[in-house]
């Protein structure tokens, strides 16, 4: 067996993490070539001491130093880079075989669209990426002749359940699960803190995501992520409260067949699948225990109290570059409920006001999305600043 290069774009983040960790369970199989992070150098420098890869970057071109510095310190052969077209070359560098996609956000998207063109394999988190350019990121993929293997959960659960349906064809629904996030049952969403939405019930994962999954943007994100992935329209694709996480989604069969992947929460298992496809690996999660479970229980997403989910099929819907407002909107007003300067339940009503202000063409280049996304975020920082508390 040849060992596989890998390259982690986000490495110091969460899936990064996970990855890693699944990664060091399987050292004939992985080595990792390049690793990269925002700002974060010294935790950058901690991992390169662990896995020795040949390149590390930090997007921030004023952490160099600091970068270098950590490296000498521990006697490294890693050679340090930094700035956007750096996380592109760790993107593409030559010993690298498979790209895992888990930068947050829309920053992630042109080393991503650099990984896909060059022909990596790419095992995409970065959700935001195929939201804001999903059939750019497609063509990428079919130009570059790698392919595209989802990281997360719910995509990862779609892509096995139509891989094991066993017949060509016939797949008539997508269904997602949510868990709820951690304000499924609160009635009131005046004064909740950035520590309270961050506290998802379920999964361990970035700040920006727990947001998401608290106003269930992150819900809506995939919807969109899914639509490009598997080609399914938005009529085509449904969310369902699950609030146990132990199905991550279902696809239903012509034939009223509906398959179901289970697992425990844990997002080793989808990065195990994406990385050791088409064999399984293992991943370190705990088993199932199915004992354990009192019941798997599902309610319909409550439309009123989470706009986010109605706002993300709306902009699927409308299509031209309305995910890519979406997903820059939601971005900035994130972030500023993280500083405390926009309230929880503002952040749908920022998005709404992007969405209906602003209409794009379809982007056609990666130009176009950036133009855009830029657009998108001067108005939604203008919003906020009309909300701030
Ligand atoms: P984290 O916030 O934990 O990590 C983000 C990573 O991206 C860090 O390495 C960070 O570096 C880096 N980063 C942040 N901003 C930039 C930037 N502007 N340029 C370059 N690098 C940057 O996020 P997660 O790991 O939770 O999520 C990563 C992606 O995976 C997201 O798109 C998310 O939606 C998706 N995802 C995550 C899941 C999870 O369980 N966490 C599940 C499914 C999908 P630094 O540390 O230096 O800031």
């Amino acid at each position: 067996m040849s060992v596989h290069g890998i390259a982690i774009l986000g490495a110091t983040g969460s899936i990064g993490a996970s990855s890693l960790d699944v990664i060091a369970r399987h050292p004939q199989r992985f080595r990792v070539v390049a690793l990269t992070a925002n700002g974060h150098a010294e935790g950058l420098a901690e991992l390169c001491q662990r896995f020795v890869p040949e390149i590390a970057v930090v997007a921030d071109p004023t952490r160099l130093h600091e970068l270098e510095a950590a490296l000498r310190a521990r006697k490294l052969p890693t050679r340090a880079l930094a700035g956007a077209a750096a996380l592109c070359e760790a993107a593409v560098w030559h010993g690298v075989d498979s790209v895992i996609a888990a930068i947050v956000g829309a920053a992630g998207l042109a080393p991503t669209l650099a990984a896909a063109r060059a022909g990596k394999r790419l095992l995409l988190a970065n959700k935001e990426a195929v939201v804001c350019a999903g059939p750019l990121l497609l063509e990428a993929v079919a130009a570059g002749g790698g392919a595209l293997l989802p990281v997360d959960s719910e995509h990862s659960a779609i892509h096995q359940c139509l891989s094991a349906s066993g017949a060509k064809g016939g797949a008539r629904r997508l269904i997602l699960t949510a868990s709820g996030g951690p304000f499924r049952q609160r009635e009131d969403f005046g004064g909740i803190t950035p520590a309270q939405a961050v506290a998802h019930p379920n999964w361990v994962m970035g700040r920006k995501i727990s947001v998401d999954s608290a106003t269930l943007m992150n819900k809506g994100l995939e919807v969109i992520e899914a639509s490009w992935l598997f080609c399914f329209g938005a009529d085509a694709i449904d969310v369902v409260v699950h609030p146990q996480s132990v199905i991550h989604s279902m696809v239903e069969f012509a034939d009223g067949s509906v398959l179901a992947q289970l697992g425990t929460p844990d997002m080793r298992t989808p990065i195990a699948y994406a990385l050791g496809h088409p064999q399984r690996i293992d991943s370190g999660s705990p088993t199932l225990d199915l004992m354990q479970l009192a019941a798997l229980t599902f309610e319909p997403p409550d439309a009123s109290r989470f706009p986010c989910l109605r706002l993300a099929y709306d902009a699927l819907r409308a299509g031209g570059g309305a995910s890519i407002v979406l997903n820059a909107a939601n971005e900035v007003a994130v972030a500023a409920f993280l500083d405390s300067a926009l309230p929880f339940a503002r952040i749908a009503a920022v998005v709404e006001a992007s969405l209906s202000a602003l209409a794009f063409a379809a982007p056609r280049s990666l130009d176009d999305v950036l133009a855009i996304d830029a657009a998108a975020r001067r108005h939604a920082a203008a919003a906020c600043a009309r909300s701030s508390p």
